[in-house]
């Protein structure tokens, strides 16, 4: 059997791609459990909630590898911006959600928020380095207008 990773469908092995989620790669229950995801049968006993996003692929990648160094079962998903969400958000890039079983929701969204903290910081870092550039070449040309 194959599963698709996006919707957790259950195929025959010859078949190669999810018919709902197009583009998406079937795998084997093997890899299903590799990556964390519940098989049909067990998505009853095994919530997976999210517990952060990224607003691109990289940044999700990085969560995930994360929460697996600390042994934390765990995907990212891509979520295609659809109405619903150019509605409520006015976002329509799409964005990628990171899912945990409930009992480890605490300790993910503890290691996520301090990883986008740090990131935000560097960020800052940056921005902070580029206005000081700014700053000292406006006092170089014209003294006391900086405002
Ligand atoms: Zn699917």
């Amino acid at each position: 059997m194959k599963y698709c990773v996006e919707c957790g469908s259950e195929y025959q092995d010859h078949v190669t791609q999810c018919a709902d989620c197009s583009e998406i790669q079937l795998v084997d229950a093997a890899e299903m459990r590799r990556r964390g995801l519940p098989l049909p049968h067990e998505r009853d006993t095994r919530e997976f909630i999210r517990v952060g996003t990224a607003e691109d692929p990289l940044t999700a990648e990085e969560f995930v590898r994360l929460l697996e160094a600390e042994h934390i079962p765990v995907f990212s998903r891509a979520r295609r911006a659809g109405t619903v969400d150019v509605l409520t958000t006015g976002n329509p890039h799409p964005w990628w959600e990171i899912l945990v079983p409930e009992e480890f929701t605490q300790k993910a969204s503890e290691l996520i928020a301090q990883s986008k903290a740090k990131m935000d910081a560097s960020a800052d870092e940056n921005a902070q380095a580029a206005e000081d550039e700014e700053l000292e070449n406006e006092q170089a040309s014209a003294p006391g207008t900086a405002s």
